[in-house]
């Protein structure tokens, strides 16, 4: 710890972080499941970095594939021209687009980060809308407990609340009713029953604002920040019937289900509801580098590109759109998950998974477990007046005990490297169990 540098001018605003630069944990080097921290031990991640390292950390593969691009073409502007690796890394990305070649969601652009797709996938949408002859649709409706990124898009139609106070948002964005109920919840395995009414949610949205002024809806197939929310059965689909009913584009946000989370290359492909654009990022590189890819259906793309009205004075797209290395990254990236069979590994675990993860239902304030592919939220009740404070104890005892994991409220977040091993899981569960217990 000798060469510890200062923490003061490296900043962010949100409670945690200052209660982090009091105590602080720093992560140094990683390699496979484990980080390891500043005073050299080994800590077990059980949140693949932020839901993004899902082949585990340190692959040489794409460090090497990153350092080759780098020392060949370092960077290429992304406006009118192109390079070679950022088209073959698009092909690729075709190939397992979401919802298999039939559902044609095969044009990508890219993006930086998560909340860049969000916001590049509801300026598409509400360009389509004018492409198409139908220009007053500008609204976007997002739902109560989402999260999209912190962009002026992602918080206009996500849930964070202090943001929505503070900040101005996108005019006419409104919010569907979240899709959970820890009290009718509570331990179900699969996904709840109840519910599938919450959808028609949207329906409201369009009795109370017109068809005519909504461009899009925006979910997370299963919110992940927000506290790792289980749709309940048909509530996807009833959307997307929705949606269509009225125009509206469905936008799945797989900026974390995305490459193999749930047990599929994509949340689309799990629940076979397949949306009008797709935003990913995290998995898109395994995290090693910053970039975002948006997925298109083909009608929207030819709709923007070659319809009569075709947005050609619509300007949009990053300085490192495309970027070499990350496009780099992103290939190896696949090659990864194609060799080592990661985009479907999750389902192989998922039973075992969840089997190891309700071993904790009885454990102290547990009050919810929610379990999906190798994702899992296990809820605690809150101590009165201080919501979130148990679970950041958990945290907190977690981390100095080797497990690495994530909490949002009082909502410990799960989601491991996609190769994690039996053995690990088990692991996970003994560290979190007595933490749990400590927290009381
Ligand atoms: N959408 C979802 C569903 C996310 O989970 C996140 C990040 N956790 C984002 C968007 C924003 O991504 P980024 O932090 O890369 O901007």
């Amino acid at each position: 710890k000798a060469n510890m540098p200062s923490l003061d001018n490296y900043w962010m605003p949100f409670t945690a972080n200052r209660q982090f630069k009091k105590s602080p944990r720093l992560l140094v080097s990683a390699e496979g499941m484990h980080y390891t921290a500043d005073d050299g031990r080994q800590v077990l991640d059980g949140t693949a970095g932020l839901w993004c390292v899902n082949a585990g950390h340190g692959r040489r593969q794409i460090t090497s594939a990153v350092e080759r691009q780098l020392a060949t073409l370092d960077f290429a502007p992304s406006f009118q021209m192109g390079h070679p690796v950022a088209f073959e890394f698009a092909e690729r990305l075709a190939a397992i687009a979401p919802g298999g070649p039939e559902a044609k969601l095969d044009r990508v652009f890219y993006t930086g980060s998560g909340s860049e797709s969000v916001d590049t996938a509801l300026k598409i949408a509400i360009a389509y809308q004018r492409a198409i002859g139908q220009g007053t649709r500008t609204r976007v409706i997002g739902r109560e407990r989402g999260y999209h990124g912190v962009g002026f898009g992602g918080i206009s139609v996500g849930g964070l609340v202090n943001n929505r106070r503070v900040f101005p948002l996108l005019p006419g964005a409104d919010h569907m009713r979240h899709t959970h109920d820890p009290a009718r919840n509570a331990f179900s395995r699969g996904l709840p029953e109840h519910g599938a009414d919450l959808a028609d949610d949207l329906e409201r949205m369009v009795a109370l604002h017109g068809a005519e002024t909504i461009a899009a809806v925006i979910v997370e197939p299963v919110a992940g920040s927000t506290g790792v929310l289980v749709p309940p059965k048909g509530y996807l689909e009833r959307l997307r019937d929705i949606a269509t009913r009225h125009g509206i584009l469905l936008i799945f946000d797989e900026v974390i289900t995305g490459f193999g989370r749930l047990g599929t290359p994509f949340a689309t492909d799990y629940f076979g509801v397949i949306p009008d654009l797709v935003t990913t990022a995290k998995g898109l590189t395994n995290g090693a580098i910053p970039m975002g890819a948006v997925f298109a259906k083909r009608d929207v793309y030819d709709a923007l590109m070659t319809g009569p009205e075709a947005a050609i004075e619509l300007f949009h797209g990053y300085t490192y759109s495309g970027h070499p290395a990350a496009a780099a990254a992103g290939l190896a990236t696949l090659d990864i998950y194609e060799s080592e069979g990661l985009l479907t590994r999750g389902a192989d675990l998922a039973q075992e998974w969840e089997d190891a993860i309700f071993t904790l239902k009885d454990a102290p304030n547990v009050i919810d477990i929610r379990t999906i592919g190798l994702v899992a939220g296990i809820e605690l009740s809150s101590r009165p007046g201080a919501v979130g404070a148990r679970a950041y104890d958990v945290f907190v005892d977690a981390f100095k005990k080797g497990l690495l994991i994530r909490v949002t409220g009082d909502v410990i977040a799960l989601s491991p490297p996609l190769i994690i091993e039996r053995e690990q899981i088990g692991e996970i569960v003994s560290v979190l169990g007595d933490a749990i217990k400590r927290a009381e």
